[in-house]
């Protein structure tokens, strides 16, 4: 997708030697329009599944994913919340997370009320690392007996192992820009985005 590169390019910038910051227009302030048009993208890809709900997780995907839900007839959108509150009394489907911006182990879980038994669901976050968010999401659904439509990715760190790990899981990633490298600070992205 050109103009999430091309943000990428204006305005993210490098910090420790992986991690690519975009908090000026998706993890802190949030550019609507260009969430509206992953949306645009990814139902271009993911055209041949019906979807009966977006499946996400706390806190940064979910701008993303209610955008996007737009381009899928406004089906519901779920996060997962990484702990649980002491006032809700319902069941959960849960996993165990590790964050890798944050270091940590965390538990994450999905009210049952929220995804049901066969349904098609479509998993969107806005990075892909090494798959640690997409494959608890992942696990969550088969819990739960639901179908994973793919996982739908704003941007990939090519060089990091997630796409391999969901791959193994069966299931299909498309990411709308994936970056081979950082080079100096610079970010370099994969040539061969197909259909972006
Ligand atoms: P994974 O679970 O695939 O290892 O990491 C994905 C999660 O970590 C995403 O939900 C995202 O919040 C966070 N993350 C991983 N790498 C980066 C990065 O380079 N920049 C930012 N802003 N977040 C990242």
């Amino acid at each position: 997708m050109e103009k999430l590169k091309q943000m990428i390019i204006d305005e993210g910038y490098v910090i420790e030697p992986d991690i690519l910051k975009v908090d000026k227009f998706i993890n802190h302030q949030m550019d609507i329009a260009l969430f509206k048009e992953m949306g645009v993208h990814f139902k271009k890809h993911f055209n041949k599944q019906k979807v009966d709900r977006i499946l996400t997780i706390e806190a940064s995907g979910i701008g993303i994913a209610s955008l996007v839900s737009l381009s899928f007839d406004m089906v519901p959108v779920v996060f997962a919340k990484k702990q649980q509150s002491a006032i809700t009394g319902h069941t959960f489907y849960s996993s165990n997370v590790y964050s890798y911006t944050k270091k940590v182990n965390s538990t994450i879980i999905v009210d049952t009320r929220f995804i049901q038994e066969g349904e098609n669901i479509l998993i969107i976050d806005d990075f892909l690392a090494n798959g640690q968010a997409a494959l608890g999401l992942i696990d969550i659904c088969r819990q739960a007996k639901a179908n994973v439509v793919g996982v739908g990715i704003a941007i990939e760190k090519g060089f990091q192992e997630g796409r391999k790990h969901i791959n193994e899981a069966g299931v299909d990633v498309y990411s709308l820009a994936i970056v081979d490298s950082f080079l100096d600070g610079k970010v370099v992205f994969k040539e061969n985005n197909e259909e972006l």
